[in-house]
């Protein structure tokens, strides 16, 4: 039975777009146009393993590089069933994907107020993608949603109560469907029941986070009300004193955007290498004896086995860690000078499995005691689901 899902991520100066099997995983075709709005705006695709390369006109907005992805969408064969759209930011109005409603779209119009980058280009994509495919059922899948289960001991910053009360001041957590995702595939790889889990998991990316899931539940995430909190990322600086901002303003004589933007673009591994925020990059200059790129990467994994160790605290004892994203499936540099740090708590790494878990590879990288998984993400396989799981309650 035909179950192709049309999956769009309408980011701030991108469109993913994918048309993905629900039922087995596969996409049939993957695409995405980048730096819309740029002189170098490009949109590239893969169909049937074969690779397509567009230019779009110098300064493409997303209203162009969607009527030509629509395009190429109708060009392939069979009918899709739906469309998943991803969504960053669902507040506390979303607690699983959604089939998409005029009160659904004012929604995430409402919390474009906490994710000004995303949730407006996110909107765009479900406005241009409704007029193209007006018969089909359209999802929106919401970033924030798994951690949803949160308790309010977790979500709350010990401020002021009424924050909380009068402008949703809290901790959010984003990369939810990579969590949920590799958390499944870790409940099928353990053969223990979903709602019996407890898991740590590391989505470590451009974007970095680490989760806690005790009994199929998430219960904590390092990323907060914007996805600045917590580990040390490829641009963005992670925890710091929350002083700092005020005083770096007065300091440098910058104001608070400006600020904003350093905390964001020129921090993390790029501020302390002060070289790349590419993760693969700064691996060769530190095997080349390059001080900044190790101290980078020392920084990177000492911030992210705090973060586990104080994870284990509160789900443990755990089933399993669980590394994912781009960093967590191929960076074994990564894995062992973290677990390195862990190895007290009960991790030991095999050497041989976590080289072999690499570039696509999934597999227990443990030598013995608690299991290290390192499992591919499949955020669009994820969206494709639950996308499927409506269209069919719907009746559509
Ligand atoms: P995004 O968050 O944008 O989806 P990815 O999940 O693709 O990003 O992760 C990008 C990061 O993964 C980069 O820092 C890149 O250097 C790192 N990475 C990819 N492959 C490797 C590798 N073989 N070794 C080390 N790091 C890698």
């Amino acid at each position: 039975m035909n179950q192709n899902v049309i999956v769009l991520n309408c980011g701030s100066s991108s469109v993913k777009f994918a048309i993905v099997d629900a039922q087995s995983g596969h996409a049939n075709l993957t695409g995405l146009a980048e730096n819309m709005g740029s002189h170098d705006a490009r949109l590239s695709y893969k169909v049937a393993g074969e690779k397509h390369a567009l230019s779009l006109p110098s300064g493409a907005s997303h209203q162009v590089a969607l009527a030509e992805i629509q395009r190429i969408i109708k060009a392939q064969p069979g009918e899709p069933i739906g469309v998943g759209h991803r969504v960053v930011h669902g507040g506390e109005k979303f607690k699983e994907a959604v089939v998409i409603t005029q009160e659904v779209k004012q929604a995430i119009a409402h919390h474009a107020i906490m994710a000004p980058l995303h949730n407006p280009a996110n909107l765009m994509g479900i406005e241009s993608a409704e007029q193209a495919f007006p018969g089909l059922t359209h999802v929106a899948v919401f970033d924030t949603a798994f951690f949803q289960t949160m308790p309010e001991h977790a979500y709350l910053y010990a401020l002021p109560k009424s924050l909380y009360r009068d402008h949703g001041i809290r901790r959010y957590g984003f990369h939810g469907t990579s969590h949920q995702y590799v958390s499944e595939v870790a409940s099928d790889t353990l053969n223990i029941p979903y709602e019996n889990i407890n898991l740590i998991t590391a989505h470590l990316g451009n974007g970095c986070s680490v989760a806690a899931i005790k009994q199929g539940q998430a219960i904590d995430t390092s990323l907060g009300f914007t996805p600045l909190e917590g580990l040390v990322m490829g641009t963005r600086c992670g925890d710091i004193d929350p002083s700092l901002p005020s005083i770096l303003s007065k300091q440098l004589n910058k104001s608070m955007d400006e600020i904003d933007s350093m905390l964001n673009k020129a921090s993390g591994l790029l501020g302390i290498s002060e070289d790349s925020n590419d993760c693969r990059t700064l691996e060769e200059a530190a095997l080349e004896g390059d001080a900044n790129a190790q101290l980078a990467l020392q920084m990177f994994c000492y911030r992210l086995a705090k973060y586990i160790g104080s994870y284990l605290v509160v789900a443990g004892p755990i089933d399993g860690l669980v590394f994912t994203g781009g960093i967590g499936e191929n960076s074994s540099y990564i894995r062992t000078t973290t677990l390195a740090m862990l190895a007290h708590l009960g991790f030991t790494l095999d050497e041989n499995k976590n080289l072999d878990a690499r570039f696509g590879n999934s597999g227990n990288i443990s030598a013995e005691g608690t299991p290290i998984l390192v499992i591919p993400t499949n955020e669009e396989w994820m969206i494709a689901k639950d996308t499927q799981r409506l269209t069919s309650s719907t009746g559509a």
